[in-house]
């Protein structure tokens, strides 16, 4: 069976972005595929977290995703930290990846804005651990959204040359998976159409939070940036007009449909239309996902307990993984 590894930040509530970019693929792949999910707490530091938020965060995320239909009897859902072999390949794969590459990535680019200088030396080699938390599993398939193309590519690469530069197997390339709709899915903020929805936007109504209540997505998608022309009748109509087609690509998302299909309900009517049918189809989405998100976050101990289960069984999976590495490398075997 193929084995998806795929993580998320525990760095503020599950958005919309996230659910459909990512976490709804996730849920649809329990079936078909072994699947690893992991709350990275290590990349979470990469900017400073208050200690307390960052618990407290982690076990948000946890209660999320098991909301959104994670099941740990399926899949192994942990949290990065728990997992050491995480961090140990990652320095590994550091002196396998070439600055050149790192150079390259453009999430350091958005994140770091102006101050590259005064970035932590995390923030900039995130990707090389992001490649170890798939290589450490010899994951197969790696399900991301739009934004992290980039990062999966460089983990095929450091994965090729650590292969060639030994001159063995060990790590299988790993393949990303297509999202909902046959294409990735990026969405984007509710206030600027060219800036991708992000847990760490300061601004609360770029996003919809999975935590939000009926009236709170209403009011956002209301106040969402729009313009004053009708729908068009087909998708090329949009193409100057990125918030437009932000809000036609998560109706289409949502509805699990394509945004030709939206268009051709929705082709010639104004955003006085458009915007309430997108926050009911909203609503009914989220609505019982929020419910099992706040019973489960309830019960904290039962949260600890389902990281503490899938860590130890994740554990299990990397460490021959690691192990193969040292012995590869030339590093003596530790007791
Ligand atoms: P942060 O701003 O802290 O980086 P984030 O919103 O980008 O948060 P991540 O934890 O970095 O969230 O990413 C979790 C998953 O959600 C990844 O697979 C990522 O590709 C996906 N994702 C994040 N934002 C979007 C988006 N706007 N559209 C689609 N997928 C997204
Ligand atoms: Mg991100």
């Amino acid at each position: 069976m193929p084995r998806v590894l795929s993580g998320i930040q525990p760095t503020g509530n599950l958005h919309l972005g996230n659910y459909l970019g990512a976490i709804a693929n996730w849920a649809a792949m329990q079936d078909s595929h072994e699947c690893l999910f992991c709350v990275v707490d290590l990349h979470a530091i990469t900017l400073f977290q208050d200690p307390a938020s960052l618990r407290s965060a982690t076990r948000d995320m946890t209660a999320a995703l098991l909301a959104s239909g994670i099941d740990p009897a399926r899949s192994v859902l942990f949290n990065q930290s728990a997992v050491p072999q995480h961090a140990e390949l990652g320095w590994v794969l550091g002196c396998v990846a070439r600055v050149g590459w790192l150079n390259r990535m453009t999430q350091f680019k958005d994140k770091a804005g102006k101050d590259r200088e005064g970035s932590s030396v995390g923030l900039y080699v995130y990707p090389v651990l992001q490649a170890a938390d798939i290589l450490v599993y010899k994951a197969t398939h790696v399900p991301v959204g739009d934004d992290q193309k980039q990062h999966l590519e460089l983990a095929r690469d450091i994965a090729v040359k650590f292969n060639t530069d030994y001159g063995v197997e060990l790590f299988p390339l790993p393949e990303p998976v297509i999202g909902l709709g046959g294409g990735a899915t990026r969405i984007m903020s509710l206030r600027d159409g060219t800036a991708k929805m992000s847990k760490s936007d300061p601004s609360a109504n770029s996003r919809i939070d999975l935590t939000d209540d009926a009236e709170t997505i209403a009011a956002k998608i209301r106040k969402a940036k729009s313009d004053a022309d009708a729908l068009p009748s087909e998708v090329a109509g949009l193409a100057d007009r990125p918030e437009a087609r932000n809000l036609v690509g998560i109706y289409a998302a949502l509805a699990k449909t394509s945004p030709d299909a939206v268009l051709r309900q929705f082709g010639g009517q104004g955003f006085g239309v458009f915007k309430p049918a997108l926050a009911d189809l909203t609503v009914a989405t989220l609505a019982p996902i929020t419910a099992a998100y706040r019973e489960r976050r309830a019960d904290e101990a039962a949260l600890d307990s389902v990281l503490a289960e899938g860590a130890a069984k994740a554990r299990a999976i990397a460490a021959p993984v690691l192990a193969e590495v040292y012995e590869t490398i030339g590093f003596l075997t530790r007791c």
